[in-house]
């Protein structure tokens, strides 16, 4: 990334490098309103009874604006704190963006990325997204293409990563704020299209959402991985991101990590499923380098989180049919850490004592998969 690109301070920057994460950027300072989201759940032909299934397009997203209205109104008392929404940027050219945000009212930060497929200067991602409301003046990050970033982020990932024997691990943790229904191909070069990012369960009980289930559970199995001495690149580090799928495996990607690991929860029509899987990419020639491997990540990680916490054991997942899978280059696999659904497994899945047992799991599977 090449610092004359960065339009302002590095401070921001250095936390950004920090963290090894290019496609999602915290905003100190900014505050920004929790959207009430529901959910519609859909019913896949193939799996009839799960909901989530890592990032198949099984549930839609419909904002609740009641509840949008009544937050900003707790919030936005007044005039002098008055809050402005995010407008949408992203597949705008960069200079459009900034000024579309600048008369708006925000400061822009830029965070170049390699350009992939992508035309330079492409706004790829923000954060916070669209239809964030967050006070005048606050920044909004825009990660775009720059063609400039490619070698930069190349050698970086060379440097540091598998080639010279250090250990990185790339966790996603599963979803965002809000879904992104807009497709992307489901694999390289495909005309089967899918959804960038879906919407996820929702706890039967407490009503948590598993985007922030996810990060939680992400946060304590890097803590772990670190602790042995893995280096660990999160996809993304708040909930407030718009990042496809693919480009969540193209993170993976581009720091050659020895292994990809992508955390969920499960949601289901039926009540009483409880239990943990684990998918991995099978049955296509994307994924054919990488089955073999990916396959004992996930048998390794399924069988230290059952073993961890207990729970049922739904076993191995193979699917050929995700995007989060197909785009990866190096092994990959998925977890589903139990049943939103269910409202034994939501209440366990809130209590801290299980999220700590889930990620002792998790990351003792990882450590078997990396021999450490
Ligand atoms: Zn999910």
């Amino acid at each position: 990334m090449p610092r004359s690109r960065v339009a302002r301070r590095g401070n921001k920057r250095e936390r950004t490098k920090k963290n090894v994460t290019w496609l999602s950027v915290s905003i100190a300072g900014v505050a920004v309103l929790a959207l009430g989201v529901a959910f519609v759940l859909g019913v896949s032909a193939s799996m009839p009874a799960v909901v989530d299934s890592g990032d198949v397009e099984l549930s839609a997203e419909m904002l609740d604006t009641s509840s949008q209205q009544e937050l900003t109104a707790q919030v936005a008392p007044d005039a002098a704190t008055a809050l402005i929404e995010v407008p949408d940027v992203c597949g705008m050219q960069l200079e459009e963006a900034e000024t579309l945000l600048a008369v708006a009212g925000f400061s822009v930060i830029r965070v170049p990325t390699p350009v992939g497929e992508s035309q330079p200067g492409v706004v790829l991602t923000q954060d916070p997204v669209q239809g964030s409301r967050i006070s005048a003046g606050s920044d909004v990050s825009l990660v775009y293409a720059d063609a400039d970033a490619v070698a930069d982020q190349t050698s970086t990932a060379t440097s540091t990563g598998s080639a010279h024997g250090e250990l990185v691990v790339c966790i996603d943790p599963g979803h965002q704020l809000k879904a992104n229904l807009d497709t992307e191909p489901v694999g390289p070069g495909s005309s089967d299209l899918k959804p960038k990012v879906t919407g996820g369960a929702t706890g039967a009980v407490t009503k948590q959402t598993e985007h922030a289930l996810a990060l939680i559970i992400s946060n304590k199995v890097k803590e772990r991985l670190e602790a042995q001495g893995v280096t660990v690149v999160m996809t993304r580090v708040t909930d407030a991101v718009d990042i496809s799928n693919r480009q969540r495996a193209e993170v993976a990607n581009k720091v050659n990590a020895q292994l990809f690991v992508r955390i969920h929860a499960d949601g289901s029509v039926n009540a009483d499923i409880q239990g943990i899987s684990t998918l991995y990419p099978a049955n296509n020639s994307w994924v054919s380098p990488i089955e073999a491997r990916s396959m004992r990540a996930a048998r390794l990680i399924q069988d230290a989180t059952v073993k961890a916490t207990g729970a049922t054991d739904r076993g191995l997942t193979p699917r050929g049919d995700i995007a989060g899978f197909n785009w990866s280059t190096v092994p990959s696999a998925l977890i589903e850490t139990g049943f939103l659904s269910s409202p034994v497994e939501d209440k366990l899945l809130a209590s801290r004592e299980y999220q700590d047992k889930l990620a002792d799991g998790i990351a003792a599977g990882i450590l078997a998969y990396l021999d450490v």
